[in-house]
């Protein structure tokens, strides 16, 4: 069945089944000090090894998590936490309008509950770009700021001004969170141009429900779970072996294969040529902007996208309507609002990965294409 949800989740890559059934053989707890936990403990530090490699970080600096919703929570109270301690508070929250729920419903929170910090939202063009001028002016103003900007959108692959906005960041002492989950393994990444960077295994073909924080060694850093000190101390609990050994060999996996990366652009490329050959109305959103090889996000004006998704299920082809949401009902997209993109427009998003292939796009625009066909008297209604 044509699978183009990747920005959801990725299909296992077989180097991460590999690596997770032969973690699931070892019987250790990386603590342990008997030869069983030292098998465990080479597993988990050899992907962090790979994980590091991966974004440009020495191994040290990754701290493996549950996902990159852990991972954002971390960072973003861990800093507040730990610079309040010192005499460089953090007192205003600068996030991206498109940033994922879990940054800016967290950044929400701790404006609620942390006396003296408050949220700023840094809105993005119609392209879906941050706006540099309007953050530049943010940075300005007085308190000791931290900004959370992604490094691509995972709705409309829009690349973000990561490098640009860490130069402003080093210019007027702000702290920068960079969620690097949607971009990781498909565009160049340096964890040094920040002070945390969240990963996701899942979104690169590891198991789901392992991430990473990688933490630049002047990061504050305050630990949210606390226990048995692993990690350094930065995040007790017992590591998922399994995950973590999946994660690092996905990572692996993605960094040895620049030839996937182009295969993707050209792959989305064509896809949306033969969409707008086929339905010349299709509006790629943010097409005007840089955007990650793999993700297309389009509308066909006059169609819901609860309408696309449902018919291209029926059609046995899996896309999703923007972000994934839990409750499995189809909501406005903050994204998309964000962009200034009317209401009427609502719009799906293909997103191809490590193992998608031209029947998979092709099957795509033929559902697309079926539904305009059958839907078009009402649309232009
Ligand atoms: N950040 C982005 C951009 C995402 O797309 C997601 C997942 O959809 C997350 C964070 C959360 O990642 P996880 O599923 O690992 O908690």
């Amino acid at each position: 069945m044509p699978y183009c949800d990747h920005n959801a989740t990725a299909p296992l890559r077989p180097e991460a089944r590999e690596a997770v059934e032969r973690a699931l053989s070892i019987t250790g707890n990386p603590t342990s000090i008997h030869a069983g936990g030292r098998a465990a403990r080479a597993m988990v530090e050899r992907a962090r090894e790979e994980v590091a490699r991966l974004v440009c970080a020495e191994s040290d600096s990754v701290i493996f998590t549950s996902g990159a919703t852990e991972a954002n929570a971390l960072a973003l109270r861990g800093m507040v936490e730990a610079a309040a301690d010192t005499n460089k508070s953090i007192t205003r929250l600068l996030v991206s309008a498109i940033e994922h729920k879990s940054v800016l419903k967290t950044a929400e929170t701790i404006a609620e509950r942390v006396a003296d910090t408050r949220l700023e939202i840094v809105p993005v063009t119609t392209d879906g770009i941050a706006n540099i001028e309007v953050l530049t002016r943010l940075l300005k103003a007085e308190g000791r700021a931290l900004v959370a900007l992604m490094s691509a959108n995972n709705e409309t692959g829009v690349v973000q001004p990561i490098m640009e906005v860490s130069r402003l960041c080093r210019e007027t002492g702000a702290l920068l969170l960079v969620d690097a989950v949607t971009a990781a393994g498909k565009i160049p990444l340096d964890a040094g141009l920040c002070d945390c960077m969240s990963l996701s295994g899942h979104k690169l073909g590891a198991p789901q429900g392992v991430g990473a924080l990688v933490v630049g060694g002047s990061a504050p850093l305050a630990p949210q779970l606390l226990g048995g000190g692993q990690q350094k101390g930065l995040r007790a609990g017992t590591e998922n072996l399994a995950g973590i050994a999946g994660f690092g060999a996905a990572a692996k996996a993605v960094l040895s294969n620049d030839e996937e990366r182009t295969r993707l652009a050209a792959l989305r490329d064509g896809f949306e040529r033969a969409l707008k050959e086929m339905l010349p109305q299709s509006v790629v959103l943010g097409e005007a902007a840089p955007r990650l090889p793999n993700t297309s996000n389009v509308a066909l004006p006059g169609l819901s996208a609860e309408n696309m998704v449902i018919a291209l299920d029926l059609d046995g082809v899996m896309v999703s309507s923007g972000s994934s949401c839990s409750s499995g009902k189809i909501a406005g997209s903050h994204v998309l609002a964000a962009m200034g993109v009317a209401d009427e427009l609502s719009s799906i998003r293909v997103s191809f990965g490590w193992n998608s292939n031209k029947s998979d796009a092709d099957a795509v625009v033929t559902s697309l294409v079926k539904l305009w066909q059958r839907a078009r008297p009402r649309a232009a209604a």
